[in-house]
């Protein structure tokens, strides 16, 4: 039983924009920052972009389709 449901993610690994690249400052993402779970992993979305595309989030399209 080594398969975790929900495996954490790294501490170490830098939170980036799923979709523009911008690396998010400070330790997790910022609270202006969304995500959304896509493939059973979540994806960061920066501020701007999550302003742009909160209807795509909101509806849960993949974000390949933007
Ligand atoms: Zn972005």
């Amino acid at each position: 039983m080594d398969q975790q449901p929900c495996p954490e993610p790294s501490d170490t690994q830098p939170i980036v924009c799923a979709r523009c690249g911008r690396t998010a400052e400070g330790e997790g993402a910022p609270a202006t920052w969304t995500y959304s779970m896509e493939d059973g992993s979540r994806r960061y979305y920066c501020d701007d972009c999550a302003r742009a595309h909160i209807r795509s989030i909101e509806s849960r399209l993949d974000s390949n389709w933007w």
